[in-house]
């Protein structure tokens, strides 16, 4: 699923293609990808709309038009939005054509689970899956104490607390994994287990990982491609994730592949603690 760090990647590069273009043509391959609206409906409150610009927040990509309308795309698993500078075929998987000005912006997913919801602009955060989301870890208000708070009194692993989108947006499976490696922290400790100087460490590590992954454009681990086709290169830095049975890259120990808030989790047990 693409994280953070994946999904800023297709803003940027989606962002110098489409600013500015109207959308002069939609075609719903498969509506029900697009949720909330009468697939007309959807046609009509889009069609003739220019792009002004493309937002993040947290995993969702917020594609803002004029006239106070933003097309809230969420990408799950497999979803992806490809620009292409010519007029394409849809392949299989493409569900919506977004004919612009300048080219097509292509919205596919393999697995249907991604959608696309558009929203008047002023309701944008409290009518949408936006309104409960923890705050942006790159974001300039989030310190180690926002963090702590964030964590509150809750007694749950931190692996868990760090997916939860409603605790901190945008971290999935990669990017847990790898921050709490860097922190030194074992993926079961309980968050009201940490000391201050933990929690420091933490935020730090969260901070780092993520804009190393933003660096290097992302981990293309499956599907992953930013918005030219194109795969990131953070794989080949990843510590942790996808590196279960295999030896720590500090210690040499082999590392631990568990089972735990639902998700594979991999970590040193000599290098977290
Ligand atoms: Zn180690």
């Amino acid at each position: 699923m693409p994280e953070l760090p994946e999904v800023e990647t297709i803003r940027r590069t989606l962002v110098k293609h489409v600013k500015d273009l109207k959308i002069e043509e939609i075609t719903l391959i498969w509506p029900a990808a697009v949720v909330g609206w009468e697939d007309k409906t959807f046609e009509g409150l889009v069609t003739g709309r220019r792009i002004q610009t493309i937002e993040r927040r947290g995993k969702y990509l917020l594609i803002m038009l004029d006239e106070d309308l933003t097309l809230i795309a969420h990408m799950r698993m497999t979803g992806r939005l490809n620009y292409f500078a010519e007029k394409k075929e849809p392949e299989k998987h493409t569900h919506v054509v977004f004919r612009l000005e300048h080219g097509e912006l292509h919205f596919s997913d393999t697995r249907k689970f991604g959608r696309i919801q558009a929203i008047p602009t002023p309701l944008c955060i409290c009518k949408s899956s936006l309104q409960k989301l923890g705050p942006e870890p790159l974001g300039e208000g989030f310190t180690p104490a926002v963090l702590k708070e964030r964590f509150g009194k809750k007694k749950v692993f931190l692996k868990a607390a760090l997916l939860d989108q409603t605790v901190l947006a945008g971290m999935g499976n990669i990017y847990v994994d790898e921050s709490l490696f860097l922190a030194g922290l074992s993926p079961d400790r309980r968050v009201d287990t940490l000391s201050e100087e933990e929690i420091v460490k933490l935020h730090h590590a969260i901070q780092k990982v993520l804009q190393a992954g933003i660096d290097a454009r992302g981990t293309s681990f499956r599907d992953y491609r930013d918005a030219n086709g194109e795969k990131g290169l953070f794989e080949q830095a990843l510590q942790v994730y996808g590196r279960g049975g295999r030896s720590c890259k500090v210690c040499g120990q082999t590392l631990e592949r568990i089972r735990l808030a639902g998700r594979t989790t991999v970590f040193c047990s000599r290098c977290q603690r």
